[in-house]
């Protein structure tokens, strides 16, 4: 049996080790001319310091089976991500926790304290929220929300708050207590030698074969048993029907002799400062040490159709286009549609390896029966 997989990055990377361990030939083609796909991380000449070339990527999940498999090929350092971010004129720790809403108010509140509080500037009426803006009303009230949600929010998704669904906001959690740790995951960490070196020793096998910088064609599918396809789901079909939406990011990189901001992701709360973050790559490396740093300001805009989808957006209109391209989809064979792009969702990287372990194991079992998505779109 002879499998193909378009995309070098975690899903294809996950699922071809799979298939190549269970005896299968594996060709995976990827128009890079690196493995790894946006968690590509790569030492910068000229300060040292391993970047992460499309923006940060941490390691965070409370699945066992994921911790233990990205363990296997490759050594995790530990990595707490503690961002801050910059509004009217001060510092501020989040996700926003008790210091966050002490320093906010000017006030020395113990967790009960400011529990009762932040339910007063609460606004209680809203008891199902739907929207992003609805979540952060109910949640958090007007004050938190305008100096830390609305403006970064806008910026990023290039809409208003109010037109985004509850779930955006529902990735950060409010606590009433100290801890800054980004993430409240089990297991949490950085790759010592980055992630591309990982993803490297994924597909060192040999029953893999890789060829970057090799775009893929729709009529090389004939040529194998089946095709994995990790590409834009739209992509695939050459988007017969239409562009779905994504938003994309430019990177403005600068260096600087020392250290410039003292933490790894400085955010900006505001809408009045251009750029969403700022992020600093050699604190994504604390056990390393460097005189000079090398960081991005990010900015997000809409994807025209020679940039880099990042973060799909999901809104009525793309759903509506989703659906289309889903039903479309119905009608291929011998085809998967896998991870980020392929399915057309906002997925964390240890999301992703569980999904392509899991349809690696259900295409052993099943072959061509396996479902046409590893995870359906809608
Ligand atoms: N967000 C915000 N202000 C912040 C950080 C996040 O408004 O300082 C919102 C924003 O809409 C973002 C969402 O919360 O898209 C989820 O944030 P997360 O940090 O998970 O985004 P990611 O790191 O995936 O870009």
């Amino acid at each position: 049996m002879h499998v193909l997989l378009v995309g070098a990055g975690l899903s294809g990377a996950v699922i071809g080790r799979r298939l190549a361990e269970a005896g299968i030939d594996v060709t995976i083609v990827e128009a890079r001319d690196h493995v790894a796909g946006n968690c590509h991380t790569e030492r910068c000449t000229e300060t040292g310091v391993m970047m992460h070339v499309y923006g940060p990527h941490i390691f965070h999940t409370d699945d066992e089976e994921v911790w233990n498999y990205v363990n296997r090929f490759a050594q995790f350092l530990p990595f707490k991500n503690r961002v801050k971010t910059t509004s009217k004129g001060q510092v501020f720790s989040l996700p926003i926790n008790l210091h966050t809403i002490n320093q906010f108010y000017r006030k020395t509140m113990r967790p009960d304290e400011a529990r009762e509080f932040i339910e007063q500037q609460a606004d209680t009426s809203i008891t199902d929220p739907q929207t992003f803006e609805e979540q952060a009303l109910r949640f958090v009230g007007p004050d938190l929300y305008e100096a830390f949600f609305k403006g970064y929010t806008i910026k990023q998704w290039g809409v208003q708050p109010s037109e985004l669904p509850a779930s955006i906001l529902q990735r950060l959690p409010v606590r009433f207590n100290y801890e800054d740790n980004y993430f409240f995951h089990k297991f949490q960490g950085m790759p010592q030698d980055g992630y591309t070196a990982m993803v490297e020793r994924i597909l060192d096998h040999d029953g893999i074969t890789v060829h970057l910088s090799t775009p893929f064609s729709r009529s090389q599918a004939g040529n194998y048993d089946h095709v994995f396809y990790s590409g834009p789901l739209d992509g695939w079909f050459d988007y017969e029907l239409g562009h779905l939406g994504y938003r994309t990011l430019d990177f403005e990189r600068f260096t600087y002799d020392g250290d410039y901001q003292g933490c790894a992701v400085m955010n900006y709360g505001e809408e009045s400062v251009p750029y969403t973050r700022i992020t600093e790559h050699k604190h994504f490396s604390p056990w390393e040490s460097h005189d000079k740093s090398v960081l991005y300001r990010e900015y997000a805009r809409a994807c025209a159709p020679d940039d880099i989808p990042y973060y799909p957006i999901r809104q009525v209109k793309e759903k509506a286009l989703l659906a289309d391209y889903v039903s479309h989809a119905q009608q291929e064979s011998h085809v998967t549609f896998v991870g980020r792009l392929g399915t057309y969702r906002y997925l964390d990287m240890d999301v992703t390896i569980r999904e392509a372990l899991d349809t690696a194991a259900t295409f052993l079992a099943q072959g061509p029966d396996t479902p046409l998505f590893s995870n359906p779109p809608l």
